[in-house]
């Protein structure tokens, strides 16, 4: 039987296919009802798409997302002192035009 067709949420709503983002579980696919999170009827339905993924290849993966965060970081840092440092030289450059 097909994964779509064994996941379907008794609250009516229809589930939609989502990515876990938790270290357990990090990428793996699964079908959430499109009610989750809702204030009035809210559902927390949710049935896994992909299968496990075994304990080798998470800490694999957990790894790898973690370093891809951490240069995203390290990036935005970078890009901040760019922008710091050619806000600092037009300053310089208008003021040293005005005292001139
Ligand atoms: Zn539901």
């Amino acid at each position: 039987m097909d994964a779509e067709m064994d996941c379907v949420c008794y609250c009516g709503a229809s589930s939609t296919l989502k990515t876990g983002w938790t270290d357990e579980n990090l990428g793996r696919r699964f079908w959430g009802c499109g009610n989750y999170g809702k204030w009035i009827r809210g559902c927390k339905f949710f049935c896994w798409y992909d299968p496990p993924v075994n304990a080798r290849s998470k800490v694999v993966i957990v790894g790898l997302h973690r370093r891809v965060a951490s240069m995203e970081k390290e990036r935005k840092k970078e890009k901040s002192l760019e922008i710091l440092v050619l806000v600092v030289f037009f300053v310089g450059f208008i003021l040293g035009k005005i005292f001139s």
